[in-house]
């Protein structure tokens, strides 16, 4: 019996890095999952090698509507959601004098609003079923003060969010915590010729490696089940020892 077994999960921003990594982790665990994306060649692709356990669909994290279809569509196909990964997100590591506006904005609305909306519109599902676990992704930079100025206000705020919706959903049955990562091993780090600077950047971690995203799913199948029954509101820092030092 799978460590998630007849759980329904919505994952986003799960056509790649470690929302994909998220995805298969559930499904090998035994849940159902629906998995959203704005990338939809990748989620198609990914949902076609993981077959009826699965659902993919484009999707916005930025767009109330789409969410309100999407957790339709998960409950018409697998029942109500009993698990909520909000994944999905953006970096940006302008200074202050490079920022835009609208590029604040624009950080602000996918990384912070979409968590919001994510669990605005899935707890109703989550108490129809009596139970549910919502681990949100925020960031070291949700605890400290590297990353730039939108990215850090928008995982600091995605800390802030977890505790307060965490103190007004418990007696729902219903639990919500915060992932920080340190770096991992995913698209949005590796960009094309960044080898040498992602080896040096190795180097200083305690662990001496980057995370692979395995690492972070193994967290989030941790606070997906039973297991972490007396968790809420609670901070996971994955992050290799960097921000002890
Ligand atoms: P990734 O490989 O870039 O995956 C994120 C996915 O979210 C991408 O497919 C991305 O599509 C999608 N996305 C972007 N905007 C979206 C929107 N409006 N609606 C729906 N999907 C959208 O990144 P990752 O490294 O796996 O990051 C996953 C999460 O971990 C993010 O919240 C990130 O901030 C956080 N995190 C990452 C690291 C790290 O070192 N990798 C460290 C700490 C925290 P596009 O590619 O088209 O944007």
């Amino acid at each position: 019996m799978g460590r998630v077994q007849g759980e329904v999960a919505f994952v986003t921003g799960g056509a790649r890095g470690m929302g994909a990594s998220h995805v298969r982790k559930l499904v090998a665990e035994g849940a159902h999952v629906l998995f959203t994306d704005i990338l939809a060649d990748e989620g198609e692709a990914l949902a076609a090698e993981l077959g009826d356990a699965v659902v993919f669909l484009k999707h916005d994290v930025t767009k109330l509507e789409d969410w309100e279809d999407a957790v339709k569509i998960a409950e018409e196909k697998f029942g109500p959601i009993t698990i909520l990964v909000n994944n999905a997100g953006i970096a940006l590591t302008h200074t202050i004098d490079e920022l835009s506006e609208a590029d604040y904005r624009k950080v602000i609305d996918i990384n912070q609003v979409g968590v919001f909306l994510g669990m605005k519109s899935v707890i109703p599902s989550m108490r129809k079923a009596g139970h549910g676990s919502i681990i949100n992704i925020s960031s070291i930079s949700g605890i400290l003060g590297l990353g730039g100025a939108a990215y850090v206000a928008s995982k600091f705020a995605v800390r802030g969010m977890t505790k307060a919706i965490a103190l007004e959903v418990a007696a729902d049955g219903i639990r919500v915590n915060s992932i920080h990562p340190g770096l991992i091993e995913t698209p949005m780090i590796m960009q094309p010729g960044v080898e040498e600077v992602v080896r040096q950047m190795a180097e200083t971690v305690p662990l001496k490696r980057i995370g692979k995203p395995g690492d972070v799913s193994n967290l989030v199948l941790f606070l997906a089940s039973d297991e972490s029954s007396y968790f809420t509101g609670a901070e996971f820092v994955i992050d290799g020892g960097v921000i002890v030092q």
